[in-house]
């Protein structure tokens, strides 16, 4: 059975229905997980398609993505008319396709000013890419910007969800960055920190704190 199917989407945009390829839940075979939660797949790659594009119009989103505001539609469809997608990404996605994908998600992201937190998981997903093609330079890259997000992310919002998990993504981006000082502080805020209760973290972030250490 073909892994991938063609998925039906209203765009929020133009309105106009077209279809995206998604990957079956049954064929999603995970290989490897890295410590900062980057996925290695056996054969087609779910996060590739997780930013969905409008042929019609350019509109991209995902779930990271903030509901579109009637306000906003008008500037929006001008924005794309200027800077349309480089070609349909309806097919299948191999991971120069995805980087062009996320790409283009993220400028509209940016036009729209979304939440720190949509910005910084775009900017990941560009550097699992680059990890994946292991272009170092550009994951180093995609890895300062995720972290300026995340860091901004988790200064102003009010209320996150899992918050240890945030304080554990900032720990490795800094490890990632090779900022160890900046790392061990996170990691041990994570474990002294009473907001933080899952306990999956509390123990990841011992253990990188003491891989650090040694
Ligand atoms: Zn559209």
């Amino acid at each position: 059975m073909d892994a991938l199917f063609d998925k039906r989407y209203l765009c929020e945009l133009c309105g106009v229905e077209f279809t995206n390829k998604k990957i079956r839940r049954s064929q999603i075979k995970v290989k490897t997980i890295d410590s900062d939660f980057y996925t290695e797949y056996a054969g087609e790659n779910p996060n590739y398609y997780l930013v969905k594009v409008c042929p019609y119009c350019g509109y991209s989103w995902s779930d990271f993505s903030s509901p579109l505001k009637s306000s906003e539609k008008e500037g929006l469809k001008a924005f794309l008319k200027e800077t349309p997608p480089d070609e349909n990404f309806s097919g299948a996605r191999d991971p120069a396709t995805a980087e062009k994908v996320f790409l283009y998600a993220l400028k509209i992201a940016e036009w729209r000013k979304e939440k720190p937190q949509a910005l910084g998981n775009l900017s990941l997903q560009i550097s699992w890419i680059h990890r994946f093609l292991k272009n170092e330079e550009k994951e180093k890259e995609y890895l300062e910007k995720a972290l300026e997000h995340f860091l901004n992310f988790y200064q102003t919002a009010d209320n996150i969800v899992n918050v240890g998990k945030t304080m554990f993504i900032l720990g490795e981006l800094y490890r990632r960055l090779g900022k160890k000082d900046e790392a061990l502080k996170w990691y041990a805020r994570i474990v002294s920190d009473e907001k933080v209760t899952d306990q999956n973290i509390i123990r990841a972030a011992r253990k990188q704190w003491q891989g650090l250490r040694m």
